[in-house]
């Protein structure tokens, strides 16, 4: 029968392939189990399965038998590990047996489900536990915390309750931190806490460890279907339905005294990538004490703490035994994973125990630094380098940071939680924050700390401050995540949000004020400061030409200006896979010949308007061929409907008519003409060029002049690809790619020049891609415009599909936005099935991409899979393709 309860630590076995299995464990689970079965001091403890959890939601929301006695079962396993009894209230002996109940997905979702600790205190366990340690102080906190977790996460009593009566007893006494209190404090607050619940619930706190226990477990699988859980999973493209583990496992107590801590660290520095230990703990303390910003948190090293001027001892000064032996745990950590780890552990009366490892998360920069490092440590090989870093993630190297050389107005400093430059209005929740970037705005999310509750919020803002919390706090964690910068713990900030105002520093702000954050520094300044490019040298360079080596498939970009063919080149592209004609022509120094061509009644009209065009586009190509210096470039001959071009204000038909001479009434008629009922599906592509040749005639010559002046005066020849968009037969790329090659020999005969071009198309309607053997005999090329493809196979409007697509993803109906990432069983196969028949017709034909799926990594998997040669993707994307094409070549090597 297949288990549902695997067991860990003392002398549980480790053979099952199963208990290892992240998707049936959970990360934390199978971590849990490795650390033990490697020999690493692990508290004992079971993991109930994800798919348990699935079944029970799938559900009455009932445990099964079977289940009750395989957890019975592993309770009794920790017994016997840790020789304590659950439920036991004796004085003497070991003391009562107190879990943890933990949640544990596969793919870790951080501060996303709930904790609860101490679970098996009750009024008599208590006793029992203060006689047995000799700490009254102790157990009373336990229990406390204990009743304040359960109430909250459990029995859904408001945190903010125990919360209160809490700041109320250290208000009476006058105390600081909550280490003041004394044993019997804590016992009155019990007390407190006690008819806190039961008044709220009207029913007493649970005293049954049983009956807590199976509580703890129904609520950490209901966590999985939370409104917050959710959208964390939107947001990361992870799916519902993968459910989450439980992992039960003994309590060991870091709030025990001047002798125990509870921490939490990274192998390496997770902002910067440098090699060296990196974290924070507090001494007499539990659980989420850390992270949750109620004490300042402590540095691990000496170095750190000189570093920061800080004066409260670091853990290497503080417990320089248990600091040595975590020391070894994290070298023979990153030995074992062959990776940074993210860590929790707590000391015990001077006795170190791991509660969790994981891959850490990192900002793309350390990524980078970590892979080329661990490259020349000789922990991966290159191959490994190149895999593991996440392509999305360079993005945030290339946008740029702080002019070093800028004014900069600091108002107060804070915690470098997460790298890069932000700027941008301040917004004061996570609404707000939303609400204001929809409508364009940048927005920086100010608050004192953040919670799972202000993800989306987060999403939003370009940056995040917080007045509270330390470098592994929620903000700090979840920015590095995201790739927001973020600056953490400004003690300089209050905030008042009836009046949502706030001082920062010594100065009065309000909402919509403007802030820049610097996250490398921790700075808040007043007012935008200017930013400056990125550095794409060093470990990215490196990384890069790596990449660059493993991959097979070449990548260019979208672009159409000679600013954005610079910018993309120095991102490494190869040349240009799309260049939208149609872009040049919006400019305002053209617009009106173009109107005027457009609005023409006859031919004549029509060319006369196209010869004031002419030199214009041709001073187009000749930059874009110059600044590509000879790398192919892929040009679109004109295809939106003509009326997007055309006026729409009243006052833009005045100035028309004045500059035609002809009048406001002629051209509103001959624009109403034009109108069309799905002018995506109407008067567009190529049907242009087949109805209105001179057009594509005049784009065709401009090419053509450019190339053979580029040619003449700079020595290299720039190599056309000229795209016609929108076929559906063969017979119109025919009667096209006979117009451009007249024109072509035209222009050549005038020049004395002759030059290599090519003339291909667009696939982007299904028919192209039925009929691609026939299409491939009069093209050169096919290059996909999959964003087309997508419309029109799926027979969704991309600008209308705004309205149903979130759902559409929630429901599992895509798995993800069709636009964003291909849909690779449906318009992949019409993919698959074109390259096929072009390449069967014409085996030389040239295959490559240009919708918005060239920048996106599944996408890109998918393009080496069918053997495109190219990806085209818009200049910010060319590293990431770089990239992505590089893991799919070696995916593919794999097999
Ligand atoms: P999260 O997924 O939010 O990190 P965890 O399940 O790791 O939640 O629990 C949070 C914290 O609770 C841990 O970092 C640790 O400090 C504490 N904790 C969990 N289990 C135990 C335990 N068995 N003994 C002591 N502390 C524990
Ligand atoms: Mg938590
Ligand atoms: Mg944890």
């Amino acid at each position: 029968m297949t288990k549902t309860v695997y067991t860990f630590g003392g002398d549980a076995p480790h053979d099952d392939p199963r208990q290892g299995d992240k998707t049936i464990t959970g990360g934390k689970g199978a971590n849990l189990a490795e650390m033990a079965s490697i020999g690493l001091p692990v508290p004992p403890g079971f993991t109930i399965t994800t798919e348990e959890c699935l079944t029970y939601l799938a559900g009455e929301k009932g445990f099964s038998d079977g289940l009750r006695s395989a957890v019975a079962d592993a309770v009794a396993h920790i017994e016997r590990a840790t020789g304590k009894r659950f439920g036991d209230a004796s004085p003497d002996g070991p003391g009562p047996l107190l879990v943890s109940v933990r949640s544990g997905a596969a793919i870790s979702m951080p501060g996303m489900m709930d904790t609860v600790l101490n679970l098996g205190l009750n009024d008599e366990t208590v006793e029992g536990l203060a006689a047995t340690s000799t700490d009254e102080r102790f157990a009373w906190d336990s229990y406390r915390r204990f009743i304040q977790m359960y109430g909250d996460v459990v029995l859904g009593v408001n945190h903010g309750l125990f919360e209160e009566a809490l700041e109320i007893v250290k208000e009476d006494n006058g105390y600081y931190a909550d280490t003041e209190l004394s044993a019997e404090e804590w016992r009155t607050l019990v007390d407190e806490y006690k008819s806190i619940v039961a008044s709220e619930l009207g029913e007493p706190f649970p005293q049954d460890p049983h009956e807590q226990l199976w509580g703890a477990i129904g609520a950490v699988f209901d966590s999985w279907d939370t409104e917050r859980a959710k959208i964390y999973r939107r947001l990361n493209d992870i799916p519902h339905d993968m459910g989450t583990a439980v992992n039960v496992q003994a309590m060991v107590f870091g709030n025990m005294g001047d002798t125990s801590a509870t921490g939490v660290a990274f192998t390496r520095d997770p902002s910067t990538g440098t090699r060296r230990y990196y974290g924070e703990y507090l001494i007499n303390a539990q659980g989420e004490d850390v992270v949750a910003g109620i004490r300042t948190p402590q540095y691990l090293t000496k170095v750190a703490r000189e570093e920061a001027g800080a004066k409260p001892l670091s853990m290497e000064e503080a417990l320089p035994d248990a600091y040595g032996e975590l020391a070894r745990v994290f070298d023979l950590l990153e030995g074992h994973y062959k990776d940074m780890q993210d860590i929790e552990f707590t000391v015990e009366r001077g006795k170190l125990w791991m509660l969790q490892t994981r891959t850490g998360k990192r900002t793309a920069k350390a990524a980078l630094k970590m892979a080329v490092d661990m490259e020349g440590e000789g922990l991966i090989t290159r191959e490994e380098a190149v895999a593991r870093i996440d392509p999305m993630a360079l993005d945030q190297l290339l946008h740029p940071t702080l002019d070093p050389e800028a004014e900069r107005n600091v108002l107060t400093k804070g915690l470098p939680a997460s790298p890069g430059a932000a700027a941008g209005k301040i917004v004061l929740d996570a609404d707000t924050a939303e609400q204001w970037a929809n409508r364009g705005d940048k927005v920086i999310l100010v608050r004192v700390e953040t919670s799972p509750e202000d993800i989306h919020g987060m999403h939003a803002a370009q940056g995040i401050l917080t007045a509270r919390g330390g470098m592994t706090s929620h903000a700090a964690v979840v920015a590095r995540g995201m790739g927001r910068p973020c600056v953490s713990g400004a003690n300089g900030i209050s905030i008042d949000r009836t009046e949502r105002t706030l001082r920062i520093g010594s100065r009065e702000m309000k909402e919509g004020d403007e802030v820049t954050l610097d996250g490398g520094t921790g700075e808040v300044m007043l007012g935008i400061v200017p930013t400056v490019d990125p550095e794409l040298e060093g470990d990215f360079g490196v990384l890069m030409e790596w990449a660059d080596a493993l991959r097979r498939m070449r990548v260019r970009t979208n672009a159409e200006t000679p600013e954005d063919c610079r910018m993309a080149r120095s991102f490494g592209a190869e040349g240009i896979g799309l260049c939208r004609t149609e872009h040049m022509f919006f400019d305002a120094s053209r617009i009106r010949a173009v109107r005027q061509m457009i609005l023409a009644e006859d031919e004549a009209g029509r060319r006369g308007a196209l010869d004031q065009l002419l030199p214009e586009q041709r001073a187009d190509f000749a930059a874009i061929f110059e600044t590509m210096a000879g790398l192919p470039c892929t040009i679109r001959l004109l295809d939106p409907p003509l009326h997007e071009f055309l006026p729409t204000q009243a006052s833009e038909f005045e100035e028309l008519a004045d500059a035609t001479g002809l009048g406001v009434d002629h051209l509103k008629r001959r624009a109403g003409e034009l109108h069309e009922f799905n002018p995506m599906l109407g008067h567009r592509g190529c049907r242009l060029g087949i109805t209105f040749p001179e057009i594509y005639e005049m784009q065709a010559r401009a090419i053509f002049e450019a190339a053979c002046n580029v040619k003449a005066s700079s020595g290299e020849a720039p190599l056309p690809e000229i795209m016609i968009p929108l076929v559906a037969t063969r017979r119109e790329l025919e009667l096209l790619r006979a117009l451009v090659d007249r024109i072509a020999d035209q222009v050549f005969e005038e020049k004395g020049i002759r030059l290599d071009y090519l003339v291909g198309t667009m696939i982007e309607l299904p028919r192209a891609a039925l009929m691609a053997g026939e299409i491939a005999e009069e093209g050169a090329f096919f290059s996909f415009g999959t964003n087309d493809l997508t419309q029109t196979t799926l027979g969704v409007s991309r600008d209308d599909a705004g309205r149903f697509l979130g759902p559409y993803v929630e429901k599992g109906i895509f798995a993800r936005d069709p636009f964003v990432s291909l849909d690779i069983d449906g318009v992949g196969q019409l993919v698959e099935m074109a390259a096929e028949n072009g390449r069967r017709v014409r085996p030389d034909i040239k295959l490559g991409i240009c919708g918005e799926h060239g920048g996106d990594p599944a996408s890109i998997a998918f393009c080496e899979s069918v053997g495109l040669d190219y990806v085209s993707a818009s200049p910010y994307r060319v590293p990431i393709a770089r990239l992505a094409a590089a893991q799919a070549a070696l995916k593919a090597r794999e097999g």
